[in-house]
């Protein structure tokens, strides 16, 4: 036998599954490439912003240099638009890249994080990455049991991660929830509340999270610009904490870690606010478009408060597996689920309306 190198921790990693791309789609099922329509990835629709695509061309002059490693421009324009100071910010290589320097800078091999059943996949690859245990508190109605998971910390756990909207169910928390569970948790405890889909709540949903950092040292919350910015393809995301959790962040991080590019289009996006009233609309739209679908074939749903609506294709367990196929036929690409354990699910990212049209047509003959 071979020997096994790494740590046991790492070899029972199992890697992220992410959205199948375009380009592999039309290859495998001998597609033309502009037929094909991606509603996998929670991306968005409208793509990248033209107010960010002309930052990043103006900037490219400059790419045989190093970018800013304290990334002075993008945090203070944060700064301004959360009202923090710089120094409570901290960027990330998406904010995949935070929820990775979090586990490193909090927990240590042995220790415990916990976080919800159902709830975003890089949880469980963050908290493996660095030898810890996961306690997985069990989902209630798909969501989070704020409860159960408060009740559930040890004495050496050091992290609580939350999604709210949540990926891949798009459950949503209440304000006053996430607040009695901040009451609870002792400080010891790192919370990352990461809010990956704020830009996509109805105003009467949105709460101004950043207020609680203020008021809780042990609270992170976490930002991206990959969802209703239209980045994901850039990598760039950040988090809010005091500085002494930032501090810890910052040491951990690569000093690098948010190229040129992407912090002048980050710039440029989070000043467009036409661009994020366009997608929040057309994203309203194409939720009810769904729920229409949805309800005339039958199909139980979840309701949804971010890009995706989660969708149950089947009674057995080979549902989620065998829609998904019959819709990459038809050149529709979703996400199965069942590596998050629900087989007879399919996330399903809301597109253009003419997008959301194909889906739905590929959709009604694949369940036949
Ligand atoms: C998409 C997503 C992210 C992060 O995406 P990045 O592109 O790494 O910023 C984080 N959390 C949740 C819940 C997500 O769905």
């Amino acid at each position: 036998m071979s020997k096994q190198y790494g740590p046991d921790y790492v070899r029972a990693i199992a890697p992220y599954q992410a959205g199948k791309p375009i380009a592999e789609v039309a290859r495998e099922f001998g597609l033309d490439e502009a037929s094909i329509v991606k509603l996998a990835s929670n991306e968005n629709p409208f793509g990248i912003p033209e107010s960010s695509r002309a930052a990043m061309a103006a900037a490219a002059a400059e790419l045989g240099r190093y970018p800013d490693a304290n990334g002075f421009e993008l945090k203070a324009a944060l700064s301004k638009r959360y009202n923090v100071p710089a120094d409570w910010i901290t960027l990330g290589n998406g904010s995949n890249d935070i929820l990775e320097i979090a586990a490193h800078a909090f927990v240590q091999a042995g220790q415990s994080v916990v976080y919800s059943q159902y709830s975003f996949a890089v949880y469980a690859l963050a908290t493996q990455g660095v030898g810890a245990r996961a306690i997985v508190v069990p989902a209630k109605n798909y969501g989070h049991d704020l409860d159960a998971m408060a009740a559930v910390i040890e004495p050496d756990t050091r992290l609580v991660f939350i999604a709210n909207p949540n990926n891949p169910t798009g459950t949503f928390i209440p304000a006053a929830d996430i607040e009695a569970f901040l009451n609870k948790v002792p400080e010891h405890v790192i919370v990352v509340l990461d809010e990956a889909y704020n830009e996509y709540l109805a105003p009467e949903h949105q709460f101004e999270s950043a207020d609680w950092v203020r008021k809780y040292p042990n609270l992170m919350v976490s930002r991206t610009f990959s969802k209703a910015y239209g980045l994901a393809g850039l990598r760039v995301g950040f988090a809010i904490a005091q500085p002494h959790v930032t501090d810890l962040m910052n040491r951990i991080r690569q000093p690098f870690n948010v190229n040129s590019l992407a912090q002048a289009a980050a710039i440029a996006a989070l000043n467009d606010q036409a661009f994020l009233e366009q997608g929040a609309k057309n994203n309203a739209a194409g939720y009810q478009q769904f729920v229409e679908a949805f309800t005339e074939l039958g199909l139980e749903f979840v309701p949804s408060y971010g890009n995706f609506v989660l969708v149950r294709v089947g009674d057995d367990e080979q549902a989620g597996a065998r829609v998904n196929l019959a819709l990459l036929k038809q050149g529709v690409i979703v996400r199965p689920v069942g590596n998050y354990g629900l087989p007879n699910w399919l996330r399903v990212s809301i597109g253009l309306p003419a997008e959301n049209a194909v889906f739905i047509a590929a959709l009604k003959k694949a369940l036949g």
